[in-house]
């Protein structure tokens, strides 16, 4: 297309024969949700900057570099959401949602941008389905949110996903967890870029993925060594948790993610049968997030499961979507009075609660017969001006290729009885 219109770099349409992987996966990640008993939300697509460059931290890759900030024909600077728990967060402290019943548990499923370079598996604008449970320190909603997270993958059929998990720490024994970190890093030979990392943000060493940088992580200090009394507890009790329930874990105490409010638990799923983008979703706590925002100090844990990633994971593991004709009945008139029938009859169809399609243009039986076939239906319902005439028309089973008569008068009720 040399003078039209494609998706914008780093995007794509959904399309079928795809599109039902997708809606197949965002099903099952809703799903495990609402069995935990989450709560549908939906906040605004592009949200205040402020609430990003504070709730995600001003130094992280997503903020310095990945955001679509822009000026509002009003002069407000706002971005459109790169993830989804700072708005959930917003939106519960602006509702007072906290003063009910604790904690706050909320799902969402909706598109996120970030502006990265793209690549398989790595795109501008993704989807994702979060939970988000807020309002409560207890460990077991960390381990409730992992074990839906697996069980989803697992509905799925998914059987190559691995779960890392780690905890990070609290404000009490982070900073010297951190001070370990910087001293161990400031000894190593690192370019100037990542010797600026050290200073601002040095945990996000951990996550360079250049082998030589790996290889000069082989002796720093890992969190879990210097985890206080209070968060060793609420970690062992995690591990305790999701080992009783079957959810199999691996230990990652370089594990680190791409936001700056995670405190103790924090966990990634990655999929084995990726390339680089093998992470298909992750998440942890985030306790200091909601007075990072301006609100109260508001404990909170969640995860955003990433869909087009997990269809990847799904399609490498050759997991088909279930097969789900496009239209139960599929109409074929012939002749203008018949079309107003035809039409007459599929409208009768679909308000009963069976799905019909009609064989639109002046098309001849033959092309009409080829459109019904391609429809998937099991029914086609032809119509001549001779059925018309006697008052049926002829229900032809497409995939037997048995043909009857049947009464105008009793056709919804006799699909209905058939396709039972
Ligand atoms: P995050 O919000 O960074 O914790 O990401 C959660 C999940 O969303 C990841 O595990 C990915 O599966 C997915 N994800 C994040 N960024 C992208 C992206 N640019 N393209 C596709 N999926 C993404």
């Amino acid at each position: 297309m040399a003078d039209g219109y494609q998706a914008p770099k780093g995007t794509y349409d959904l399309l079928p024969p795809d599109s039902p992987l997708a809606l197949m996966v965002r099903t099952a990640m809703i799903a495990a949700a609402r069995s935990g008993g989450y709560e549908y939300i939906e906040t605004p697509v592009f949200e205040d900057t402020g609430l990003f460059a504070r709730g995600v931290g001003e130094s992280t890759d997503v903020v310095t570099k990945e955001m679509y900030t822009f000026d509002d024909r009003g002069g407000r600077s706002v971005t459109l959401r790169p993830e989804g728990t700072a708005p959930a967060v917003r939106s519960v402290i602006e509702h007072g949602l906290a003063r009910g019943q604790l904690p706050v548990k909320l799902y969402y499923s909706g598109p996120f941008f970030r502006y990265e370079r793209p690549q398989a598996g790595r795109y501008r604008h993704f989807w994702q389905v979060g939970a988000e449970a807020v309002g409560t320190e207890d460990p077991a909603v960390d381990a409730e949110l992992i074990v839906l997270a697996a069980d989803a993958y697992r509905t799925l059929g998914l059987t190559r996903v691995r779960l890392l998990l780690n905890s990070l720490g609290c404000r009490e024994c982070r900073p010297a967890y951190r001070a370990a970190l910087q001293d161990y890093l400031r000894g190593v030979e690192l370019d100037p870029e990542t010797r600026r990392r050290v200073e601002e943000n040095p945990l996000r060493v951990l996550d360079d993925k250049r082998p030589h940088i790996q290889a000069l992580l082989a002796d720093a200090p890992l969190v879990t060594d210097h985890l206080c009394a209070a968060c060793k507890a609420f970690h062992e009790e995690v591990r305790r948790l999701l080992t009783d329930t079957g959810v199999e874990f691996t230990d990652d105490p370089r594990l680190v993610r791409g936001l700056d409010y995670y405190t103790r638990t924090l966990f990634e799923f990655v999929h084995t049968g990726l390339g680089a983008q093998s992470a298909i979703g992750g998440g942890g706590r985030y306790d200091g997030l909601s007075e990072l925002i301006g609100g109260p100090s508001l404990p909170g844990v969640g995860w955003a499961l990433g869909v087009d990633r997990t269809v990847l994971a799904v399609r490498a593991e050759n997991i088909a979507a279930p097969e789900h004709a496009r239209v139960a009945v599929f109409a074929v008139p012939l002749g203008e009075d018949a079309r107003r029938t035809a039409f007459l009859l599929i409208t009768r169809l679909r308000r009963a609660g069976v799905s019909a399609d009609l064989a639109y243009g002046q098309r001849g039986l033959k092309g009409a017969m080829k459109a019904a076939d391609r429809s998937g239906a099991h029914y086609a319902l032809i119509i001549g001006e001779r059925d018309l005439a006697t008052g049926v028309a002829q229900l032809k089973d497409l995939t037997t290729g048995d043909q009857e008569p049947v009464e105008l008068d009793r056709l919804v009720a006799t699909v209905k009885e058939k396709l039972q």
